[in-house]
């Protein structure tokens, strides 16, 4: 990166005219091309020395659409563990935008069946297949899981196959190909490696199951709610946590939307907008979650609805009086093992 910066910062130096004559040449374009990519590349194939928990929010929004946003999904990495909790529209996209170790993937945990959750599975899977991960992708949740991923394999079935015929079976095994579901109860699912991962119900009602997730490595914790709305199970998970990211509604706003709907004659759409206020996790009632269970840092996700200016963002977190981190798409958390630090970019 440093290099190519440097030639910017050249070019500028020896002006327009020069600029002009790489921007407009084939070897001149031929040469930033080779150099971008190879940063690139290099970038993304660096050893890995971090040692703790990594975060990345590889989906910030709801169903409620934003063109820089996608629908839910978090990334979570212990070493060579890399696990993802949903997976809504285009988290595939900013996944891979953002270096997603793909091929580290032990598996998607589901936290409900919203479309908003489960819309990405199939890019997920062929994502990580061409990746290299060694083993089919695991899917796990609530009961309810195997329906939807025995859909996803059927869906997809035409498209395995095209993969395995057109690269290689070596390249493409078909077997890696076939989505495995597992379904999961409340408790430890997963321990190796010194990473736990406990499921947890919350309470997103009418749907039920739904589950969070918490997951506690080398002396780190990162909680994720799901959908939910502030309730002692996710409290008690949540206790001691250093992260929480938690879905989050702005009454305000969906009020304001509604409202708008209404006024335009849309009423189906405000009547969607009214439904929706009362089964995730109100700003109003965030304040205090954060004491109560002694977590060291909140964070939003699974924004509803997704702030697209300042002003929108300023009305979503004026009523939590704790510092909270509203998260974009790509946005990590680095949390070095057996330490309180907690670095964000
Ligand atoms: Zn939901
Ligand atoms: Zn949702």
């Amino acid at each position: 990166m440093k290099k190519l910066v440097a030639i910017i910062v050249a070019m500028g130096l020896l002006g327009a005219g020069a600029y002009a004559a790489l921007m407009n040449s084939r070897s001149g374009q031929d040469f930033l091309l080779e150099q971008a990519i190879q940063t690139q590349v290099a970038a993304a194939l660096k050893p890995y020395d971090f040692v703790g928990l990594e975060v990345m929010v590889c989906g910030s929004s709801s169903p409620l659409p934003d063109p820089t946003r996608a629908q839910a999904c978090i990334m979570v990495r212990a070493g060579d563990q890399m696990f993802l909790i949903d997976s809504g529209s285009g988290s595939n996209t900013v996944l891979q935008a953002n270096g997603a170790p793909y091929q580290l993937m032990r598996g998607l945990l589901l936290t409900h069946f919203h479309s908003d959750h489960i819309s990405g599975i199939g890019d997920m899977n062929l994502a990580s297949w061409v990746a290299g991960r060694p083993e089919p992708m695991l899917v796990m949740g609530p009961q309810g899981v195997e329906k939807v991923v025995a859909g996803y394999n059927m869906a997809f079935e035409l498209d395995r196959g095209y993969r395995t015929l057109h690269h290689g079976e070596n390249l493409m095994p078909a077997a890696l190909g076939v989505i495995q579901a597992r379904t999961i109860e409340p408790g430890v699912i997963h321990n190796a490696g010194g990473l736990k991962i406990t499921a947890f119900e919350v309470d997103h009602s009418p749907i039920k199951p739904a589950f969070g997730y918490r997951f506690d490595y080398l002396g780190r914790s990162v909680v994720v709610s799901g959908d939910t709305v502030v309730s002692k199970g996710l409290e008690r998970a949540a206790t001691d946590a250093d992260l929480l990211l938690t879905d989050a509604l702005s009454h305000k706003l969906i009020h304001s939307l509604a409202r708008a709907a209404t006024l335009a004659g849309a009423d189906k759409r405000a009547q969607v907008l009214r439904d929706v206020l009362d089964y995730h996790v109100d700003t109003r009632n965030l304040d205090g979650l954060a004491a109560r269970s002694n977590i060291r840092q909140v964070a939003l996700y699974h924004l509803v609805p997704p702030t697209r200016n300042a002003i929108m963002e300023k009305i979503f977190t004026r009523d939590i009086a704790t510092n909270v981190v509203m998260t974009h798409d790509g946005m990590r958390f680095w949390l070095p093992a057996n330490s309180d630090e907690i670095r964000v970019n």
